[in-house]
């Protein structure tokens, strides 16, 4: 793309590198150029993590507040925890000035569209949770097509396999992949599975199949072939060729649709228990109680609690939690997580819409989503703008790509250039392009980390509950999410009521995702 054309497009740049981590509040103020062309830019927190990773101490104040449960991260981990716990005394705090983490969705022009976090499937507890408080998940058609060799080819694993712009034998091994992994007996091999990579699996076939699965796996898991565990990439394969990705339902806005609801279902009657803007620097555990200390309006406030369930990243949640056991901590700091920004690109006239998930290997973007796929049939729905999501996972040493802003508009640019070129048609230019970027928001579904790294990184302590996505899995999904929440509540019932057995239940809990 020539560079007038860049000029005369809008690009902004949002979104907190290191979504996550300890700040300073006091030292998150940063340029927000709402008018004109300037990039819009919200926070740029690294500094200042950088202290908290290097060991920087936070002074610990005596406590002056008491609360029954303090949920710790406003993603949909802590919302849904706050749902549940509805009944009780709660404290949700949460770094950011909006809650959502990582499935949190903006909006343009009144249409909502996804940062991150795109789909649920229907029965799954995001589902269930979507419909309790009023949200009906529509079903995705058309969910997996590919965009290859200048060629849109619709279902990509199904009768889509004999339409792959490739010579017949890489058809054919795309075929033989397929139907020898359906073969595979993925429960009885879980242990064997995890512990290997996909690239085992993938090595005997053309390259073109271990290519394509560098675009899916990035995008789904945050791995390539090489760093994903064969039993998340074989399981993935089995859902794509069997059907299961029928399942899939969503609103616009992705997941972000969820905690969206969340907050409004929760606000008016909670708002003084939901702090945003309130970063958590330690968490220390006594005998009765678990101190709480977050920085709040300039402050560095105490809270004492009964119960705390920890619902950020186990990144995070190793450098905050005083007096983990050593090998717990290690195993949190054990999991890896993929730098992943996601660029929207806003036309305002449809230049898309004949696929939901549409995947495109060999470029700077793995796949792209169409923001209102499922409502586009809904009848009097009009489309006023074609917002597409595309995904651009990056590698683990490509996160400082992150810190630039040029270096963001850059990646912007080249997704942009890369869209222009799949197919005649997109030769068109958007009126805004922005870039949402996130320094760690996916863990990577490595090999080990299901079957052993995780269950060791979220042993419950007596009185703090390991969450978040990354004490489910296979892979981040929200609706794992939401389950851990689930059992969390429950757990901090049976704390707060000094019954025994909650131990139990949270171990249980994490091996039921195993199971
Ligand atoms: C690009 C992308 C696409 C995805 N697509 C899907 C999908 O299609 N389907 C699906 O199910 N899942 C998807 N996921 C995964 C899904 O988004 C996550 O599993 C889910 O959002 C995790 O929610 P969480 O609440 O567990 O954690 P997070 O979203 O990580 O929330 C943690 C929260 O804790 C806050 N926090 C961190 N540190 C502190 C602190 N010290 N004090 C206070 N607060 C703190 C953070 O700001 C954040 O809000 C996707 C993820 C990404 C990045």
């Amino acid at each position: 793309m020539s560079q007038s054309r860049r000029d005369f497009i809008k690009f902004v740049v949002v979104g907190s590198v290191a979504a996550g981590c300890p700040v300073d509040a006091t030292l998150m103020a940063a340029p927000d150029s709402k008018s004109g062309a300037a990039p819009q830019v919200h926070g740029e927190h690294f500094e200042i993590c950088h202290q908290v990773r290097d060991g920087h101490q936070f002074e610990r104040p005596e406590a002056t507040q008491k609360a029954d449960v303090v949920i710790i991260g406003g993603g949909v981990a802590g919302l849904s925890a706050a749902y549940f716990l509805r009944g009780k005394e709660w404290l949700l705090l949460e770094k950011e000035d909006h809650f959502g983490g990582n499935a949190f969705q903006e909006e343009y022009d009144g249409q909502p569209f996804a940062t991150g976090s795109a789909y649920a499937f229907r029965g799954d507890e995001g589902d269930h949770l979507a419909k309790e408080i009023g949200l009906t998940l529509l079903p995705i058609d058309n969910p997996d097509p590919t965009i290859v060799n200048k060629t849109f080819v619709p279902d990509t694993w199904k009768a889509g396999i004999d339409q792959l712009p490739y010579p017949k034998d890489v058809r054919e091994s795309f075929r033989k992949f397929r139907d020898d992994l359906m073969k595979i007996k993925l429960r009885e091999k879980m242990l064997e599975l995890d512990a290997q990579p996909l690239s085992h699996f993938t090595a005997a076939y053309a390259p073109e199949v271990a290519h394509w699965w560098d675009a899916y796996g990035p995008s789904n898991w945050g791995a390539t072939t090489a760093d994903t565990s064969a039993f998340v990439g074989i399981g993935a394969a089995q859902d794509l060729a069997s059907g299961e990705d029928a399942k899939r339902v969503i609103l616009p806005g992705g997941l972000g649709c969820i905690t969206h609801k969340l907050v409004e279902v929760l606000q008016p009657k909670y708002k003084e228990r939901m702090l945003g803007d309130a970063t958590v620097v330690a968490v220390v555990q006594d005998k009765d109680a678990v101190r709480v200390t977050y920085f709040h309006e300039g402050k560095l406030i105490t809270v004492s609690a009964k119960a705390v369930l920890m619902c950020t990243p186990k990144h995070i949640t190793a450098r905050i939690v005083l007096g983990l056991p050593s090998d717990q901590k290690t195993a949190m700091r054990h999991i890896r997580y993929a730098p992943y920004p996601v660029v929207n690109v806003i036309f305002d006239k449809p230049v898309y819409n004949r696929g939901y998930d549409n995947w495109c290997p060999g470029n700077s973007f793995t796949d792209f989503i169409v923001a209102d796929w499922t409502v586009r049939n809904t009848p009097g729905y009009k489309q006023k703008n074609n917002i597409l999501s595309f995904y651009t996972p990056l590698r683990t040493d490509q996160r400082s790509t992150l810190l630039d802003e040029e270096d963001c508009k850059s990646l912007a640019a080249q997704v942009l250039a890369d869209f222009q070129k799949l197919l005649p048609e997109f030769n068109v230019n958007p009126v805004e392009v922005r870039i949402y970027r996130r320094g760690h928001p996916m863990f990577m579904a490595t090999p080990g980390h299901y079957t052993k790294t995780r269950l060791a990184a979220a042993h419950p302590m007596d009185r703090v509950f390991f969450g978040n996505a990354d004490s489910g899995g296979p892979e981040s999904l929200t609706s794992e999410s939401i389950r851990l929440s689930k059992i969390g509540t429950e757990w901090a019932d049976l704390v707060l009521a000094g019954k025994p057995g909650a131990k139990d239940l949270a171990e249980k809990a994490l091996q039921a995702a195993a199971d």
